[in-house]
């Protein structure tokens, strides 16, 4: 049924109908105007072969006129001479029948004429003539003629001349003549109807194949070509649509690889990227946004962008659209990380200046602000730190100055605590400067491999040399210190001892030696400082497959869990006031921390509070077997 009316309303189909009507048309228009002038003319013919020349109409009127005794007999044999199919009746001007052709009808010669209208042509003199139609003749054309008198009036009418003849004949020419035009007509339509089906298809089969081309082209095939049957309009047109093809093709190319190389750089960029419709509804949105979001694309396409961002209270879509205004907006509670976004807005805009929609990208400031917040604390805790020794040590030299300096007992006491605080001073310094370094990268690595167990077990003498110095000339030598600067006890009678538990194997690492001891004298210092009178410290050494484990267990006070994940930071001390007075700047593990870092490797701490803490650093290590087994082994 679809197919049907497809057909009907193809062009092909009209074209063949246009085609056959047109010559219908053009033939029976020519048919109907020739049939017409034939008959006209056959008629026309027809009847003038029956009409009665003036000679025998003037042969008659003497007959008439003379009215011999042969009259009759003579007027027979002109009628009969007239030499024509017709029925001929000749009647003089009484009425009466003198001749007629028709042999079956010779009994009326003489009798009175019966017909009204041959008495009416006598009476009035001018000529009748009639096309009728009865059942026994068919069509017949019928001539009454006035017969004149031709030497004297006119006028004076002297008979009349009735001729009938049948025109069947006539018309049944004409009705073959119409057949034959009918026939040849049907004949012609039929053959132009074939020959316009056979043109129309040449027509459009070219226009076919190009809708074919022109509805791959919209499913994006673009492989297809046109065959082109010729020069003509249609070959033109074919030309043109496989040029379109290929046009089309690179243009989709070349917008399809441009789409992919903005998806690649929307999926690789850092930043969040949204844009929006002109209603500030989402229609683009990355990777990185979603993540940022924490909302899949799906949840976040056709969404407000406003509402996405939640800042539908503060704004509205015009307040963005007129000013772009950039913000910055924690979304730190949609994560269960810090998450800190600088927003910036741009207008998509036409060259019309119509706006089209937004685009919104998300930077990731969570560091940056972090960093600030940092530094921010840092500046402040240096001044604070500072501010501290230096007050003290203003009071002391004021104090002084107003006159202490005098007093022997109370001027070198004042003097020495303001040495002391200046040392704690510089030494805050000196570490903030290797911290500084190891932050900017310029604090260089004298990296050398090193057998730890060796190392760390001369680290561990030395504390050993200053307990047994200590224990044997107690007060009698001056206190010594230890790589970090620190005095490592506040109490000089607090006794405590250090046990080694050390693995067998020779464990070689690369290590910057000076850095390095800092780190195990801060941490030793700590656990001594923090140990009880009495107390033991462990030093423990082992490996695991791919690290070494150096840690060092104290059983002092231990390190509240709260503080746990803070003690590593800058200025950072979990009881401020007892650090300050043992001379501590805040900054050791911090450092320490730093140092191990650099070293590729990891530092933390495990405690509980009342019985002791545990420092552990990990180091990278991969064994290396000393008799060279692996060699054997090939
Ligand atoms: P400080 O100069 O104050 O010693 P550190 O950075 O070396 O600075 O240590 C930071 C803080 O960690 C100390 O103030 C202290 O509160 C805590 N701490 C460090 N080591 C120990 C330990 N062995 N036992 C208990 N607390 C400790």
């Amino acid at each position: 049924m679809n197919k049907k009316i497809r057909l009907l309303q193809s062009i092909h189909f009209k074209i063949a109908i246009v085609f056959v009507l047109l010559l219908l048309v053009t033939l029976e228009v020519i048919g109907a105007s020739f049939v017409k002038q034939l008959e006209y003319q056959n008629v026309r013919d027809f009847k003038q072969s029956l009409q009665v020349t003036p000679y025998i109409q003037n042969q008659l009127s003497n007959e008439l006129l003379n009215n011999n005794g042969n009259a009759n007999k003579n007027i027979k044999e002109i009628i009969g001479d007239m030499g024509n199919s017709a029925e001929i009746q000749v009647v003089d001007n009484k009425g009466t029948i003198r001749g007629v052709t028709n042999l079956n009808n010779q009994s009326t010669v003489g009798q009175k004429t019966r017909n009204p209208r041959v008495k009416q042509v006598i009476y009035s003199g001018h000529t009748e003539q009639e096309v009728a139609y009865n059942e026994r003749l068919g069509s017949y054309y019928t001539a009454i003629q006035p017969l004149t008198n031709p030497s004297g009036d006119s006028n004076t009418v002297v008979g009349a001349v009735y001729i009938r003849a049948s025109m069947e004949d006539v018309y049944k020419g004409i009705s073959s003549i119409t057949v034959i035009f009918l026939t040849s007509s049907l004949v012609a339509g039929l053959l132009g109807m074939a020959l316009s089906i056979v043109i129309s298809r040449a027509i459009t089969r070219p226009i076919d194949e190009m809708k074919k081309q022109a509805i791959q082209m919209a499913r994006g095939d673009y492989s297809g070509q046109v065959k082109i049957y010729g020069q003509d309009e249609l070959g033109q047109l074919a030309i043109a649509v496989n040029n379109l093809s290929v046009r089309v093709e690179e243009a989709q190319e070349a917008s399809e690889s441009e789409r992919r190389r903005l998806d690649s750089v929307l999926s690789h960029m850092t930043d969040g990227v949204i844009a929006t419709d002109r209603r500030g509804n989402i229609t683009i949105i990355n990777e990185t946004g979603q993540d940022f979001l924490n909302v899949t694309r799906d949840e976040l396409l056709g969404q407000s962008l406003l509402k996405v961002l939640r800042i539908s209270d503060e704004y509205s879509l015009r307040d963005l659209l007129e000013t772009q205004q950039e913000m910055v907006l924690d979304f730190s509670e949609q994560q269960d990380h810090d998450l800190i976004l600088h927003v910036d807005f741009s207008l998509i805009q036409k060259e019309t200046g119509y706006i089209t929609g937004l685009v919104c990208v998300l930077h990731d400031v969570t560091e940056q602000q972090k960093n600030e917040q940092e530094q921010r604390e840092f500046v402040s805790n240096v001044s604070h730190e500072l501010r501290t020794p230096l007050t003290s040590v203003r009071s002391y030299i004021e104090a002084l100055n107003d006159g202490a300096w005098q007093d022997p007992e109370l001027a070198p006491n004042f003097l020495k605590v303001t040495q002391e605080e200046t040392d704690r001073m510089i030494r805050m310094i000196n570490d903030l400067l290797s911290l500084s370094r190891m932050d900017q990268g310029t604090a260089k690595m004298n990296l050398e491999y090193v057998n730890l167990n060796e190392f760390f077990g001369y680290v561990l003498d030395r504390f050993d040399m200053m307990i047994k110095r200590d224990q044997e000339h107690e007060d009698e030598l001056p206190k010594l210190t230890t790589s970090t600067g620190k005095l490592p006890t506040d109490d000089p009678n607090k006794k405590y001892s250090i046990t080694r538990d050390f693995t067998k194997r020779d464990l070689w690492v690369e290590i910057d030696t000076d850095k390095f001891m800092q780190v195990i004298d801060n941490i030793m210092n700590n656990a001594i400082k923090y140990s009880p009178d009495g107390g033991v410290i462990t030093c423990r050494l082992l490996e695991t497959h791919r690290h070494v484990i150096l840690s060092i267990s104290d059983q002092g006070l231990g390190i509240p869990r709260k503080d746990l994940g803070k003690i590593f930071d800058r200025f950072y001390r979990v009881d401020k006031a007892r650090s300050r007075k043992q001379g501590g700047t805040g900054l050791g593990l911090a450092i320490s921390k730093e140092v191990i870092e650099a070293h590729r490797g990891r530092v933390w701490v495990d405690s509980q509070e009342g019985k002791g803490s545990t420092f552990y650093i990990s180091l990278p290590y991969e064994p290396i077997d000393a008799d060279g087994g692996d060699w054997d082994a090939i």
